[in-house]
């Protein structure tokens, strides 16, 4: 499991892209947001799952609507703790 950053600027938020999704033309225009960070999940059972945020997103779901900061990172390792050892660890800070 690895938390980078994205340096590809074709590569859209994950999150955006659910919030304002397509309309005829192809992607709505606030979807088509550059990501900055690229979230990757790999299990023995089920092979890299990549989600990608921009970094508005990423403090959105950093900050709580009752005013915690749960980072990115600790979500990270509070997942990885739930699979009890059975992921490889490897978080990249900025
Ligand atoms: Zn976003």
């Amino acid at each position: 499991m690895s938390l980078t950053r994205n340096h590809n600027s074709n590569q859209y938020c994950d999150l955006c892209k659910y919030r304002w999704g397509q309309n005829k033309n192809g992607w709505d225009l606030r979807a088509m947001t550059p990501a900055v960070w690229k979230v990757q999940s790999e299990t023995p059972l089920r092979k890299a799952q990549v989600r990608f945020y921009c970094q508005p997103c990423a403090d959105d779901v950093q900050n709580w609507p009752d005013g915690t900061f749960y980072s990115l990172k600790e979500q990270l390792e509070d997942a990885i703790n739930d699979f009890a050892g059975r992921e490889k660890l490897n978080v990249e800070l900025p």
